[in-house]
């Protein structure tokens, strides 16, 4: 089974079409980069993969489950999304209590929920980093402890919203590096990104989408065809 496999999939935000027909499939532990202008449907289509919002028509499915309204908050732990702006996702006093907030809702125990939050927290590059207030780090920071709220949940697929985006380039060095180890460790991971340079070199997939369409898919090289 594939991890994403998206099939006719058209969404409407009131008579606003912002995805029209898109099908595409991914296998696990793909490293895809999710491109395409402004407006292309590529926030809505993350939107619809982990549940938020349902198609108006077609379907997705996630290693085989089909995404309803009535198991959208179960496959919401199975697909992590981190969003552009660390400021919409983090919300505790601490960034401990941050990263445990997922783990917490799953209802898992104290133990456990502590574990996650090292672990993640260390997979991230921010040990010891459990009592200090989110909002007093750097944006690179924050960013990275949004990650680990998201890395907690142990999803099978992850997508980032231009995670590069304001990043100085010792900390997109590092940002490359924990896609990496997702991926080593067999995360299925998505990337939303309008660098080129970027998905030509670290993308095992491609999708280039465009007024809610795709326009190609295929390897990295498709890059150097599509204007
Ligand atoms: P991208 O993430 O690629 O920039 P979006 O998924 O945000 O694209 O947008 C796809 C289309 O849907 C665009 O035409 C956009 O204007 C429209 N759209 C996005 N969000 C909304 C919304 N909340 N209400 C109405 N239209 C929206
Ligand atoms: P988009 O790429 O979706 O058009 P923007 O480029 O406007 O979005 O910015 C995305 C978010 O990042 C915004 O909420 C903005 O406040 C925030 N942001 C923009 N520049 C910076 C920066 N240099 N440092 C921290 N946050 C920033």
């Amino acid at each position: 089974t594939s991890a994403i496999e998206v099939r006719e999939v058209t969404f409407h935000y009131g008579n606003r079409q912002a995805l029209n027909g898109l099908s595409f499939s991914i296998g696990q532990g793909a490293k895809v980069a999710l491109m395409g202008p402004n407006g292309a449907g590529k926030s809505t289509l993350i939107a619809l993969l982990n549940g938020l919002e349902q198609p108006s028509a077609g379907e997705v499915a996630i290693f085989g489950k089909r995404i309803s309204s009535g198991n959208a908050h179960l496959l919401r732990t199975r697909v992590g999304v981190v969003y552009q702006d660390p400021d919409d996702q983090i919300f505790s006093p601490t960034v401990g209590e941050d990263v445990a907030f997922g783990p917490r809702n799953l209802g898992l125990d104290e133990l456990t929920i502590q574990q996650r939050v090292t672990e993640a927290l260390h997979a991230v590059g921010l040990d010891g980093f459990d009592s200090r207030s989110p909002f007093e780090l750097s944006y690179g920071q924050k960013r990275r402890v949004a990650i680990a709220g998201v890395l907690a949940m142990k999803p099978d697929v992850i997508v980032l919203d231009e995670p590069m985006a304001f990043l100085d380039p010792k900390s997109r060095d590092q940002l490359q590096q924990l896609l990496e180890k997702m991926h080593e460790e067999g995360l299925t991971v998505m990337v939303a990104t309008h660098d080129v340079d970027f998905a030509a070199e670290w993308a095992t997939d491609v999708l280039m989408m465009k007024e809610g369409q795709l326009l190609a898919s295929g390897t990295p090289e498709l890059l150097f065809d599509a204007e």
